[in-house]
């Protein structure tokens, strides 16, 4: 750990520099999981319907957030989507799930909403919004019940 000394207008300022690790566990709830599990058991991805306005969420989530009303009827999308919006990180992190990722807001087709994940499998030159992409899931026997059963998204 460094420790810098730096002056801001007439105050002396001591900053320590570091990094802290937090490691957490995240309960995923009834629906979280039963899409994750889909995922896993069947490279299925599992979104929910507004019965209200007929939203399709995914990642699915318990309420609409545009009309509150409560969702309950899951609905299968594809694993193909399309690019709508991307950043690419140049600094590896111990919170990244892989070193330099290109992180993507995917909207799968049969979704309104946009999915955040990885796209991989391409030059960061040739990436652009509205590229259509396909998800690459890991092998059934590395597949832990994560979204990172999903390895990335790769171009169609
Ligand atoms: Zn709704």
């Amino acid at each position: 750990m460094s420790q810098v000394t730096i002056k801001l207008e007439d105050k002396e300022i001591y900053v320590y520099e570091g990094q802290i690790y937090i490691p957490n566990k995240y309960a995923a709830g009834t629906i979280g999981s039963k899409v994750l599990i889909n995922i896993r058991d069947k490279k299925k991805l599992l979104g929910m319907r507004c019965p209200e306005c007929n939203k399709v969420y995914f990642p699915a989530r318990q309420t609409c957030v545009e009309c509150f009303g409560l969702l309950d009827e899951y609905v299968e999308v594809s694993d193909k989507g399309t690019v709508m919006t991307y950043t690419m990180c140049n600094e590896s992190t111990i919170a990244q799930p892989v070193d330099t990722p290109i992180y993507a807001v995917i909207q799968l087709d049969g979704a309104d909403t946009g999915f955040v994940h990885m796209l991989g499998g391409v030059e960061p030159e040739k990436i652009s919004i509205g590229m259509r992409v396909k998800a690459l899931f890991r092998e059934k026997e590395d597949r832990r019940g994560s979204v990172l059963d999903i390895r990335y998204f790769k171009p169609l």
